[in-house]
């Protein structure tokens, strides 16, 4: 018995996939073509994204926030999941990147369920709340520039109803996360962060050792 995760080889990690991955045609043909891109690292693991879809359908999620899109994948896992009138409003700043998301989602029929924002994801969070729209979501993903995570989990937080959830991806930074305060701007700004919801009361949080460590804070 041990009270730690256990360190995840290579083979154990292929065997927790072959005995527990589903993947609809669509994603894993979007996974395929990702694996060619340059940035392709960017991608959340597949069962990661897996856990995502459990978590929305566990809360009865109808409309959630992605803040960082890529290709798309993640956005992907989440609205193939959501009841007929749910809604993922996702927030990017490359057409670049979403154009590929686009192709694969009309491809997946999610497309009508996306609601595809090109901008400063801050800035989008914030016209929601202008817009009146807090307490009304039910779910965020938070995966985009590390340095304006605090921004995005203060909007999330204000924007998601009680009992909705915010899951932050990345809280590890491929281990770089302990020790003394990293000179890395994006580091940092996750140390600082995980400290802070560490002590936040207007959350129930749990990090799990999930890819590159995944927080998930509930609004009380
Ligand atoms: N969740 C995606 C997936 O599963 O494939 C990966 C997201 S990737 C790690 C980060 C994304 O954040 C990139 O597509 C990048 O263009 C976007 N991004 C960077 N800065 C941003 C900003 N200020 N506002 C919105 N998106 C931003
Ligand atoms: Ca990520």
């Amino acid at each position: 018995m041990s009270g730690k995760s256990i360190g995840l080889s290579d083979e154990l990690h292929e065997y927790l996939l072959s005995v527990s991955l589903r993947e609809s045609a669509v994603m894993a043909e979007l996974r395929e073509e990702t694996a060619e891109h340059p940035k392709s690292q960017m991608q959340i693991a597949p069962e990661q994204a897996q856990f995502l879809r459990f978590l929305v359908q566990l809360i009865g999620a109808r409309r959630t926030l992605e803040i960082g899109v890529f290709t798309g994948y993640s956005a992907m896992a989440v609205a193939e999941v959501l009841p007929p009138n749910g809604e993922v409003v996702a927030c990017d700043i490359s057409e670049e990147y979403t154009q590929v998301a686009r192709r694969y989602w009309q491809k997946a029929g999610v497309d009508d369920t996306i609601d595809l924002r090109i901008a400063p994801a801050a800035e989008t969070l914030q016209a929601l709340l202008d817009d009146g729209q807090a307490g009304t979501f039910d779910f965020s993903f938070i995966d985009a520039d590390k340095k304006t995570y605090d921004t995005y989990y203060e909007r999330s937080l204000d924007l998601l109803r009680p009992g909705g959830v915010i899951a932050l991806d990345n809280v590890f930074r491929d281990g770089r996360v302990t020790g003394s305060r990293s000179d890395d701007e994006s580091v940092r700004a996750i140390q600082e962060l995980n400290e802070k919801l560490h002590e936040d009361d207007r959350v129930e949080i749990t990090m799990l050792p999930l890819a590159d460590g995944v927080t998930l804070a509930m609004k009380r």
